[in-house]
């Protein structure tokens, strides 16, 4: 859907963080730097473990009292994910839109816009009248979505419309390569439903990609159609020819990972002036459950010699806190590795210089997430031979340029700029890089799975078991 018509987002910041840096040295005794971390941030969590109840209960009860108490509700617009799990239910948006709907009853219409990575389930496609997941991977339409939503609700709410949805599935654990929307099964499905929402023969059609790292039973890509109940079509023709292309096309891929050995040698070609080589760690990416601390490709680097490189980052606090008693200049650190050292490497002890020393907060200004603040935790920069390694405390992707310029560093100018991320870095560090590649660090996203790693899944299951074409759907 066009973003025509639009509000204009509010995206420059005008470079004014509203957390200025809380840096104080105690200038005569060359001490240390004491960071006042700032007020608490509630707005930048990972995805990691499973939900405590008493989380599901607390953010989604808050959801609910207000539908209970703040009545009548003429209409509820919701942005959830889509793939929580929590400790007593493995479908946590499905069990908070039941729970809503109980409150609200059958009449008030409820649209819920998703992540492209929701495992969309049954529960959620009952209880919403709408569900429209974005478009994008890098997820760069939420706004668009969020008004795509916001006036289908309108309609509803005036009664021209009567939003119903029907789901697709077939035993896939994983498809649509990942969701990845530059080419491929994904970018043609979307095109297809945009033409059909275009032509009024549905009001929304999402293809959600499933976050293959659950061990649900409803795990999986999905197509989900929004029909207007007045029209006499279900939609579900849609959905099922949709899901039956997604089928077909579950083997094609365009993540194609190096060795460290390779990523290392790519990184050796830079040459001073070139536009850097974008290396991403695709398997310690934070944004599926990476520990973000994973050693393997730094250590490639630093044992190979490779100059001129900025990495982004080794999430790890202690070593920052460490780092914050040094202070600027000449350090000796261990980091990373610390989590679980069998995934992606263990610690490393390094000696180098620390340049930088942040609270590690500032408004990204890229094209995902733009405006918006991000804070990483106290941060520092931590030279070790031509290698600027960036250290922080509170995980997270690479998914903008300010990760590195808030902290000093010009990633432009660097052969090397290294990330963790599978995807979402494109979006900020593609435009800025002579080439991109992958590294498989041996971290916890593997895009193999571990089949002894899934027992709730609902079996059989596409490519853990063998599953005859014909039988699918
Ligand atoms: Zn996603």
């Amino acid at each position: 859907m066009a973003a025509a018509g639009l509000p204009p987002r509010q995206r420059d910041s005008g470079g004014v963080s509203r957390h200025p840096l809380r840096a104080r040295r105690d200038l005569r005794g060359g001490g240390p730097f004491r960071l006042d971390p700032g007020p608490p941030d509630l707005g930048q969590r990972q995805p990691s473990g499973i939900v405590s109840d008493a989380a599901f209960e607390e953010i989604g009860g808050a959801i609910l009292a207000a539908a209970r108490d703040q009545g009548p509700i003429d209409g509820v617009l919701l942005h959830l994910h889509g793939a929580m799990v929590v400790d007593s239910y493995e479908d946590g948006e499905g069990e908070l839109l039941a729970r809503l709907r109980a409150i609200l009853g059958p009449q008030v219409p409820v649209v819920v816009t998703l992540d492209l990575h929701a495992n969309v389930t049954e529960a959620m496609a009952a209880h919403a009248d709408a569900l429209i997941a974005f478009r994008s991977y890098p997820h760069i339409d939420q706004y668009e979505r969020a008004w795509q939503g916001a006036r289908l609700l309108d309609r509803a709410m005036r009664g021209e419309v009567r939003p119903r949805t029907v789901i697709a599935k077939r035993p896939m654990l994983y498809g649509l390569d990942w969701g990845r929307t530059q080419r491929g099964p994904m970018a043609e499905l979307i095109a297809r439903g945009e033409a059909l929402e275009a032509a009024g023969k549905a009001l929304v059609v999402s293809i959600c990609a499933g976050f293959p790292l659950a061990d649900i039973r409803e795990v999986g890509p999905s197509v989900t159609v929004t029909v207007d109940a007045a029209s006499g079509d279900d939609g579900r023709a849609i959905a099922e020819s949709f899901m039956d292309h997604a089928w077909a096309t579950r083997d094609f891929t365009t993540v194609h990972m190096l060795s460290v050995a390779e990523a290392v040698a790519r990184a050796r070609e830079g040459r001073p002036g070139d536009k850097p080589l974008v290396v991403a760690d695709y398997t310690d990416n934070p944004g599926g459950g990476g520990y973000g601390d994973a050693t393997a490709f730094l250590r490639g680097l630093i044992e190979g010699g490779v100059e001129s490189v900025a990495f982004h980052a080794i999430c790890d606090g202690a070593a920052v806190a460490e780092g914050m008693r040094n202070g600027i200049g000449p350090a000796t650190l261990t980091l990373g590795g610390k989590t679980d050292p069998r995934l992606g490497g263990g610690p490393l002890t390094l000696s180098g210089e620390i340049t930088t020393i942040s609270n590690g907060r500032f408004i990204a200004y890229g094209p995902m997430g733009g405006g918006v603040e991000r804070n990483y935790g106290p941060s520092l920069v931590f030279r070790v031979g031509g290698i600027d390694i960036v250290l922080i405390t509170n995980n997270g992707q690479a998914t903008d340029l300010g990760q590195f310029t808030s902290l000093g560093i010009d990633p432009t100018r660097y052969a090397t700029v290294a990330v963790k991320s599978m995807q979402h870095f494109r979006a900020a560090f593609e435009p800025i890089a002579r080439e991109v590649v992958l590294v498989d660090t041996g971290a916890l996203c593997q895009v193999a799975p571990t089949p002894e790693n899934y027992r709730k899944v609902r079996r059989p299951l596409w490519p853990l078991d063998e599953i005859d074409a014909g039988a699918a759907r």
